[in-house]
């Protein structure tokens, strides 16, 4: 499962809208916008030491026991576009 790939385009979106759950309060200041968000570039400035909770392969351990990994990808993928649809 390490050699799969998320079809991210790097749009920024998930990192700036983190009040949207509060699995990510620790990350921002109440603004939704993660503090290690390069908000020029829409990257990650920590991306090599990212928190787990950032890596959408990565947490599928924690969804393994109730959704296929297709159906969990399928899941983010939706996520990712209702976000661009909301922008
Ligand atoms: S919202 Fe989706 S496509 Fe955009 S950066 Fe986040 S994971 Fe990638
Ligand atoms: S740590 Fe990086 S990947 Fe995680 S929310 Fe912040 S900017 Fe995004």
């Amino acid at each position: 499962m390490s050699n799969e790939k998320f079809p991210c385009d790097k749009c920024g979106l998930c990192c700036r809208n983190l009040d949207k759950s509060p699995v990510y309060e620790d990350l921002h200041d109440g603004s939704g916008i993660c503090n290690h968000l390069d908000t020029e570039t829409n990257l990650c400035t920590i991306y090599d030491r990212r928190p787990g909770k950032c890596n959408i392969i990565a947490s599928y351990k924690h969804f393994e026991d109730t959704l296929k990994f297709d159906e969990y990808i399928e899941l983010n993928i939706n996520a990712c576009k209702k976000l661009k649809e909301d922008y």
